[in-house]
């Protein structure tokens, strides 16, 4: 696929090695246990955390505090590789480093980024992002989640939910309402050590998407904490929504790994299994399946690697991620399942990745602004009307 689109020059050697060390770790030692980890709806957390912290990948485009400092394009060939095996792991990595570490590099005290940041690239401690609650998902304007001044202390009282690494996380990054602006603009973030007493995470169960990933909601029943768990450096939603853009662009371009994983495997499929006395590949009707998947696949890596080098020079717009987020994911999908069709009766086994990555890619359409939000902010950008109430 990459060559016949002929992508691989347009990424560097450095960025390709990268990639590559990438996609052999994923290989060897998350491939090989990743059906059954998506099986049991558990993922061993702790270890993974310290394979990918020492790997590199945690916080990888974020610089000092022990961050890699990576290119955003390098960052996104990464969790190409990683959403190839599972978007559960890409969302493990997403999630530490482009909401709960970037929250605190972005907007956190010099004090909060020495004291998480370090372990947190290294996988040692693991982070969430607590925005949306039980009523606020696509409109989290509405959070009713408050911290309260006490003192000196900030009171925290509300619930989150839907939180990914909830139930596992050493700090959570929450959102809250305060006293201290009108209407949203009183929205600010908290760092939150789990430990905290108040502070529960039940697991949320019986997912049929992203099995391999922890989900949870987050309890914080008067969770006391000093007046520095506040992040200082921002106020109101453009917080917690300039983490979220940072994670749909790593999203951009995972979709598309789990696109090429699902293509691959039924061309691959459709060669060896013969119907009517041939191979599936060689029919007109899988080709054409085939064609049109790698059209949109080539299609969504170029939009994928444009929206990258314009992150890297600094001008990507959140509508232009929105583009990104929207198209690849939608079409990803789309693949997934077309893919399956492919695979017969097989398509529907955990022996094969396909509809392990077309049931996660459900989780992926909603999550990181629903395909509908995003339709919304590209259409805003186009005609000026805000049509989001
Ligand atoms: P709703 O907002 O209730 O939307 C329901 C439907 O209505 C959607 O189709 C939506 O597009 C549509 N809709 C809403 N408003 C409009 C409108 N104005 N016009 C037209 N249609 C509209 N959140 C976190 O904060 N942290 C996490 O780590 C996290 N991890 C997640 C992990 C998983 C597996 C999942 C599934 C979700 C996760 N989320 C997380 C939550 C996710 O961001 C929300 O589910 C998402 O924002 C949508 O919110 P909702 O589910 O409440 O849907």
């Amino acid at each position: 696929l990459a060559e016949l689109f002929a992508t691989d020059p347009l990424i560097t050697a450095d960025e390709r090695e990268i990639r590559d060390a990438v996609a052999a770790f994923g290989r060897s030692k998350l491939r090989p246990h990743v059906a059954e980890w998506f099986e049991d709806g558990s993922l061993p957390v702790t270890e993974l955390a310290a394979e990918l912290g020492e790997l590199g990948v945690l916080g990888m485009h974020l610089d000092g505090y022990g961050c890699a400092g990576m290119s955003a394009t390098t960052y996104g060939l990464v969790c190409t590789e990683l959403e190839a095996v599972d978007s559960g792991l890409r969302s493990f990595v997403s999630v530490q480093g482009s909401l709960a570490m970037f929250a605190i590099h972005e907007f956190g005290s010099e004090e909060q980024k020495q004291q998480w940041l370090p372990d947190m690239a290294a996988g040692k401690a693991i982070g969430c992002f607590g925005l949306t609650e039980p009523d606020f998902g696509s409109n989290p304007a509405g959070m009713r989640t408050t911290a309260k001044r006490d003192g000196d202390d900030w009171v925290l009282s509300g619930t989150k939910m839907w939180i990914t690494n909830g139930s596992v996380a050493d700090v959570a990054v929450v959102w809250a309402r305060t006293d201290l602006g009108e209407g949203s603009r009183g929205v600010r973030g908290f760092v939150v050590p789990t430990a905290t007493p108040g502070f529960s995470a039940p697991e949320i169960k019986h997912k049929l998407s992203l099995r391999a990933s922890v989900t949870s909601e987050l309890v914080l029943e008067e969770v006391r904490l000093p007046g520095t768990a506040m992040l200082p450096g921002v106020e109101g939603l453009r917080g917690p929504l300039s983490c979220l853009n940072e994670a749909r662009f790593g999203i951009v371009f995972g979709a598309v790994g789990a696109a090429r994983d699902c293509l691959e495997t039924a061309i691959d499929y459709a060669g060896e299994r013969d119907v009517f006395d041939k191979a599936l590949s060689g029919y007109q009707l899988t080709q054409a399946k085939i064609a049109d998947m790698a059209l949109e696949w080539g299609k969504g890596t170029l939009l994928a690697l444009h929206l990258g080098r314009l992150k890297d020079a600094g001008t990507l717009r959140p509508e232009q991620v929105s583009l990104g987020k929207l198209n690849n994911v939608r079409e990803a999908i789309k693949i997934a399942r077309e893919c399956r069709t492919i695979l017969g009766a097989n398509g529907i086994t955990l022996e094969y990745p396909i509809i392990r990555h077309a049931n996660n890619l459900e989780s992926v359409l909603t999550y990181e602004g629903t395909s509908e939000m995003h339709q919304l902010m590209i259409g805003k950008a186009l005609t000026g009307h805000d049509a989001f109430r």
